[in-house]
Order: structure tokens, then sequence, then C-alpha cells
């Protein structure tokens, strides 16, 4: 008997109805003849309004009980759709992470998983139920709820596919599956039919909403077969595949935009050895994680360091500006909460020269300035202006012609 995975996202389980639509889904495929596990989002924004009202109360909440709040949103849902699933006439049980055994280090609000015992799904699959896990969630040793980052219910469905080496992971979404760039941005962006790894773990990583990156990570590591499709419709969604199955690679499969960064620049910091070591040591220390980092070309013994990290962890490096100030002896530092990343991805790029030539010339004449620029074998991004990043994709979404992809 077959053994699928399918993740419900926060849309697809939006209100009482889509949920009993997600069950009438589930319950189709348990009667073609498949054993199925069901991993489901919170509904709707319930994330969002769980984090706004934390941040009504403080501005700098503790993070394990940030992790004890948003938790929360997956396990209404789950308890919701076995509910529908009862209705139908199936059995079927609704279990947390912790009750999973997806054990996670203990980093919270972006804990990693390090293990999951899958003896309980099994036991219950076993007596012919449907069960459904709550996503985004696990527990560290300590047996305390950590969650897995924004996003993170794709990676707990690909990772419980691996544990259970299922036959298939469906990830059931508000788009009909993954696009050449975000469709509600640019309006002819083509529904891909498939994208290798490498590439949608690029895109994931530099924005694209549509998988979370780690979920793509343990798809390629544990052969998971991964696919991203519709909730509303039965059209075929996106396989995610190994590089060798692609019979072509065009230059550029996908193009995305992160409006979730901020750019941080330190003023008139001594040019001296160790400088980049102390500032980037002081930040580790603080668990701030970082992205893009430029130095630029020093004048009279002092440089400027920018560097991007992410927005919402502003208010805890704000805490720690003065001390980074005094940390590099920097004069004063500049904050920009307004910018993107866009970035253009693309394994044919590996064997083509002249792209990033391309994505520049085209940004120039669209009036795109670029303030920051980095690369990979495969990708090439850049740092915007916020306010062009709509357009600015668009641009580069005909440039590189990628209405023609399929
Ligand atoms: P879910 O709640 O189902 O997890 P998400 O909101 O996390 O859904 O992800 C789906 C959204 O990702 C889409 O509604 C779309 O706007 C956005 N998105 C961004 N880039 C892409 C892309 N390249 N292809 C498809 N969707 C994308
Ligand atoms: N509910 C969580 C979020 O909104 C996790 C997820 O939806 O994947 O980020
Ligand atoms: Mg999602």
């Amino acid at each position: 008997m077959a053994l699928i995975v399918q993740k419900f996202g926060g849309t697809s389980v939006g209100d009482t109805q889509k949920i009993i639509n997600a069950a009438k889904r589930i319950v189709a495929a348990k009667r073609k003849g498949s054993e199925i596990v069901v991993v489901v989002s919170a509904m709707g924004k319930t994330t969002d309004q769980l984090i706004h009202m934390a941040k009504e109360i403080t501005k700098i909440p503790s993070s394990r009980e940030m992790d004890m709040l948003v938790s929360t949103g997956e396990q209404i849902s789950a308890a919701l759709l076995a509910m529908a699933i009862h209705e139908l006439g199936e059995g079927a049980i609704s279990l947390t992470g912790a009750q999973v055994g997806i054990t996670t280090d203990s980093i919270h609000t972006k804990a990693r998983i390090l293990d999951i015992c899958p003896t309980k799904i099994s036991e219950e699959l076993n007596l012919g139920k449907i069960v459904i896990v709550t996503g985004f969630q696990g527990v560290n040793l300590k047996n305390d709820i950590t969650t897995l980052g924004r996003g993170g219910s794709d990676t707990t469905a690909v990772a419980i596919a691996a544990a259970l080496k299922a036959d298939l992971c469906e990830i059931y979404t508000d788009v009909d599956g993954v696009y050449t760039a975000d469709p509600r941005i640019v309006k002819n962006a083509k529904k891909l039919n498939e994208i290798t790894h490498e590439e949608m773990l690029e895109l994931a990583s530099l924005g694209a909403k549509v998988l979370h990156a780690r979920s793509v990570e343990f798809a390629n590591k544990y052969d998971v077969p991964l696919c991203v499709r519709s909730s509303f419709n039965n059209s075929e969604g996106t396989y995610i595949v190994k590089e060798a199955n692609v019979m072509e690679h065009p230059v550029i499969r996908g193009i995305t935009t992160d409006k979730s960064e901020a750019k941080i620049t330190l003023i008139k910091v001594p040019d001296t050895p160790g400088i980049a070591a102390k500032l980037f040591n002081k930040l580790a220390e603080y668990n701030v994680n970082i992205d893009m980092i430029i130095q630029n070309v020093s004048e009279q013994g002092h440089t400027d360091i920018s560097f991007t990290m992410h927005r919402a962890e502003m208010p805890r490096l704000k805490n720690i500006l003065d001390e980074l100030l005094k940390t590099v002896n920097a004069k004063r530092y500049s904050i920009n909460e307004n910018i993107a990343k866009l970035s253009v991805v693309g394994i044919g790029m590996r064997s083509h020269s002249g792209v990033a030539a391309q994505m520049f010339s085209s940004l120039a004449k669209a009036n795109v300035n670029i303030s920051m620029i980095s690369t990979s074998e495969i990708k090439i991004s850049c740092v915007i202006n916020g306010k062009d990043s709509d357009k600015a994709t668009q641009v580069l979404h005909e440039e590189f012609q990628l209405d023609k992809l399929s």
C-alpha cells in the first residue's frame, strides 16, 4: 500500500469550510487505497495574529514563550481536521510534534529537526487511521516546545515523509505549483512542471515562500519524492527533482525577492586586521544571523562595513548596536529597513557567461539602483530599494523570457 504525506498550508485550512474540503480530499486519497499522514499549518493568518498579540505586550518576547504561543495555531487546525474526517466516516487522530517524537535543537523560533521517531505514527496507521500531525513544531531535549521558523510546516511534512520512507510528499497550497516568479507579482509567471532541488533550495532560501528551504534540503538528502500543488483544484503541480533527471536546464529558471531583510552600515571602522572577526563574533554571540556582507575600499585607514539581516531580529540588534560600535571602534551606524533582495536562479548559469551583465544592464535601463551584489554558481542576488522590488522582478522576468518556460 502506498504511503502519502499530504501537507495543507494556512490558506488551505483558512476556515472551517476549507478544512472540510481538505478532509474530503484526504479521505478520497485514503479510499483510493493509500495510507495517509497529514501535516497541517495554522489556520489562515493565525500565526501572524499570535505574534502580533505578543508584540502588544512586549517588544522582545522570550523566544521560549513565543514557541509555546505560536505552536498552538497548528493544534487548532489539526484537531478540527480530525473532526472533519470523523464526520466523513474515517478514523483519524491528531498528534502534536512532541507526540510523534520530533526532536529538535534548542534554538527557539528557528529550531532544526534532529530526529523523528515515527513509531506512534506507524502504530496509528496500522490501526487504519489517517494521522494528522501539527506542522512547524517539535520539542528539544529538555521537552520544551520549539518551532522551525516561519513556513516550517513544509519541513515537518518532508521530514516525516523521510522518516516513514513515504512514496510521495504532496505540499498543498494556494497556487498551482512553483512558478518562474511569485504569480502575485508577475502576472504572466509560468508554472513549472519540474524544478531541481538545487534551484528550489536557492529560490526558497532567497525568499520564494512557496517551500520552506529546509524541506527541500530534506527531500534532496533523503530522496523524498516531493511535489507542490493546489488544494483548490486537481492540476498536476510541480515536481522537485534530481538534476540528472531534467533534460534541459534554462539559464534562469526563477526570480525571487526577499523583502524581510534590513541593511546595517557601520561607518568609519578602523581598517585593521581582526576587526571583521570581532564584529561578526559579537553578532554570533547574540545569535544574529547575517546574510550579505560588504566592506568598502579603505580610505585613510578607515572603512565602512555593511551587512544585511532579518528585519524581525532588529529589536534585538538595536539593543546591542552601541556595544557593537564600541567593539569595532566605529564612528556611527545607519540602518535601512526598506530594502529588497532580488535574485535570479538557474542551473544553466553554470555554463553561460554574461548573465550578471544582462541582469545589471536591464536593471539600469529600468532605473533601479543596486547597492549590494552577491553571486554563487547558480544565482545572482542584488540588494535594491524596497519600492523598486516588484518593477525589477517584472523587468527581469521579461528580460530572461521566463514566460517561455514550462
Ligand atoms: P502555505 O500557507 O500553503 O504554506 P505560503 O504562503 O507559505 O503557502 O506559500 C505560497 C505562496 O508563495 C503563494 O501564494 C505565492 O504568493 C508565494 N510564492 C512566492 N514565490 C513563488 C513561486 N516562485 N511560485 C509559487 N508561489 C510563490
Ligand atoms: N504557521 C506557521 C507560519 O505561519 C508555519 C507554516 O505555516 O508553515 O509560519
Ligand atoms: Mg508556507
